[in-house]
């Protein structure tokens, strides 16, 4: 136990959806282990919850700010703060730990707002310390096996992308009935000004430029609010153009009703193209231009390089969702471990960081401007 990175969580209390997921996934390699928590908003809960992860009483605290500074005190403090909030507090949180000298994994979007981001990225810069940005679809080895061809060149020059983030879960005011995770998505002040755009388009337009390498240098999209009452958009469609000529569309809905988490990823080059599917994300298809459509299996010995480093089963056995997860949790802690023992910050490109909280932050700002705009609008 005593080598182990420990964590300090903001959020993840009764009833979150994805501080479980951050606390299982953290915990997959050994390499961490939960040690205190400001977990709600709620002194009590925070409480409650702190003593149902079975962590000393006194490090569950009432409030962020008591944790980071208490922690600070502490000769066993926390070497890293994760934040799974709602994304108002995401910067306040990550601002708060790094000026103490505490590295950060946040949940994303990075901030709420453009503004905010480049805050983050000053402080960021200024405290010398690791940050990870949990874009949860970075971590599956499918989708470093995408990433490996493209960077090898072997689709030939990248041509389109399609990009497709469908959710059908908000398609009724959900927020009216006081739902949680609906509620402070609808709600601007504590989301940030991107809806649909922001919690999932983010998601999208990071795995298109993680898998091409590319990134996009302009976009023309169009955001609606389909549900009628609601604050922030829900339904969204974006051309995109990208770095070399090539071209896109990236569409995001959350009120495209029978889809669970219907995220898929195309990329055609001049002499094949890739397709993945995060509902089915043990297969890549390759499909190329002069021989026969290959379907390849996660878990398998033909794997690039950098999908074997991070698979975990021999093939047949499915990973998913936590597992990918966990890869995340896994880079940032051996970075972590490094820059501890006075090797410096050598955050991995595989593990989304500043950078690609800055890019995710100034593609929603893009976004709602050329949909205001009704225009093309340069990144
Ligand atoms: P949620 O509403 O389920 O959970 C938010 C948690 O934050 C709750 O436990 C709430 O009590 C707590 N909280 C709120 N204010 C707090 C405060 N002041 N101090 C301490 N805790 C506080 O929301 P969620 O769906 O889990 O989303 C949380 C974050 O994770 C969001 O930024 C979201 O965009 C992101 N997210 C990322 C992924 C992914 O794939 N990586 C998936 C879902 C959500």
């Amino acid at each position: 136990m005593g080598n182990k990175l420990r964590m300090g969580m903001v959020g993840g209390g009764a009833g979150a959806f994805i501080g479980p997921v951050h606390r299982m996934a953290a915990e997959l390699d050994g390499k961490i282990e939960l040690v205190a928590g400001a977990f709600s908003q709620s002194a009590e809960r925070s409480r409650a919850a702190g003593a149902g992860f079975g962590i000393d009483p006194a490090r569950a605290y009432a409030h962020y700010a008591e944790m980071i500074e208490a922690e600070s005190r502490r000769e066993d403090r926390i070497d890293f703060v994760v934040i799974a909030t709602p994304n108002h507090l995401h910067l306040p949180v990550a601002e708060a730990a790094l000026a103490a000298g505490i590295a950060v994994m946040s949940d994303k979007p990075a901030t709420a707002t453009y503004d905010e981001v480049l805050k983050l990225e000053t402080a960021v810069a200024r405290a010398g310390l690791p940050y990870g940005l949990t874009h949860t679809y970075a971590g599956y080895s499918l989708v470093r096996e995408a990433r490996s061809l493209c960077a090898a060149g072997a689709l030939g020059p990248i041509r389109k992308v399609a990009v497709e983030y469908l959710q059908g879960w908000l398609s009724r005011p959900l927020e009216a009935t006081g739902q949680k995770q609906a509620a402070w998505r609808s709600d601007p002040a504590l989301n940030g000004p991107g809806g649909c755009i922001g919690d999932i388009g983010t998601h999208a337009f990071h795995l298109v430029e993680y898998v091409t390498g590319l990134r996009v240098t302009s976009l023309n999209a169009a955001l609606r609010t389909v549900v009628p009452g609601r604050r922030l958009d829900d339904d969204c469609n974006a051309l995109l153009r990208l770095e070399g000529g090539a071209s896109g569309t990236l569409m995001a809905s959350q009120v495209a009703a029978g889809e669970g988490n219907g995220l898929r990823l195309r990329v055609y080059g001049e002499k094949g193209s890739i397709e993945w599917q995060q509902e089915d994300p043990n297969r890549l298809r390759v499909k190329w231009l002069d021989e026969p459509e290959q379907t390849r299996h996660a878990g398998v010995g033909y794997l690039s390089a950098d999908a074997l480093a991070v698979t975990r089963l021999p093939g047949g056995h499915p990973e998913g969702y936590i597992e990918a997860f966990a890869v995340l949790y896994r880079e940032f802690a051996d970075s972590l471990i490094a820059w501890k023992a006075g090797k410096g910050i050598a955050l991995p490109d595989t593990l989304p960081g500043i950078r690609a909280g800055v890019r995710g932050m100034r593609f929603i700002e893009r976004a709602i401007e050329s949909n205001k705009t009704e225009s093309w609008v340069e990144f």
